[in-house]
């Protein structure tokens, strides 16, 4: 496999926020968002054997609890990571799987939470998300749009109506978009979209939308990596 970095923090985004969790970042990404803050994920990278990944996990997190598994896109090494979660959870592990939904997730074990980053048109790769993917979705599960603009926000609107999708996952999590190259102030003036222009979309719609910050960004500055 080709993994960038494994660490632990406190996971910062989806309905798991603030819990302490080991990240398994892979490396390679098929997509390009405009905003992307793991552009260092797209080459480089060490090689690893699924059996010295698991170990590395064991190490940080000796006793369960949380894992994420993240990128680039995971679903990219789907042949080596798909065992691996499933090796993970059955060893009692809580695993979240972050994906923007382009690959197949037919194959996701059943016990792993997805968490699926529903790509809007101003990430500059609207339409990546694959419809057949809606059917693997289920109570567990969480569904993301990160928003810069009006436009992203009423394309999610729609997609959560379109798609029923408050009675299909757990959890729908709308995101200001960061930006990219954010540095120093640990606040939202980093936001593409103000959060609090946002909430009152939310509120003035009664979108079944949970507003997600990402923590991380408020507790460290914002461009530190591996945490
Ligand atoms: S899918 Fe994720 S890693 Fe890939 S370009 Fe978009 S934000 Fe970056």
């Amino acid at each position: 496999m080709q993994i960038t970095e494994i660490y632990k923090s406190l996971q910062g985004e989806s309905t798991w926020a603030g819990l302490p969790c080991v990240f398994v970042r892979l490396t390679g990404c098929n997509l390009r968002c405009v905003w992307c803050d793991s552009e260092y994920t797209f080459t480089g990278g060490k090689k690893m054997s699924p059996d010295e990944v698991w170990e590395e996990v064991r190490r940080l997190s000796p006793d369960g609890g949380l894992v994420e598994v993240t990128g680039g896109e995971p679903m990219l090494q789907e042949r080596e990571i798909v065992p691996l979660m499933q090796r993970m959870v059955d060893a009692g592990y809580t695993v979240l799987l972050e994906t923007s939904g382009e690959r197949p997730l037919a194959r996701v074990p059943e016990g792993v939470v997805k968490i699926v980053d529903v790509k809007c048109p101003d990430s500059g790769e609207g339409d990546t998300f694959h419809a057949e993917n809606l059917a693997t979705l289920g109570p567990r599960d969480e569904v993301k749009f990160v928003l810069s603009s009006r436009r992203d926000y009423e394309f999610a609107r729609e997609f959560v109506a379109q798609h029923d999708l408050s009675r299909r996952v757990n959890a729908i999590l709308f995101s200001p978009a960061f930006r990219k190259d954010a540095t120093g102030a640990r606040d939202a003036s980093h936001c593409l979209l103000d959060p609090r222009e946002l909430a009152e979309w939310i509120l003035a719609d009664n979108v079944p939308a949970r507003l997600g910050l990402q923590l991380h960004k408020f507790i460290w500055d914002p461009a530190l990596k591996g945490v």
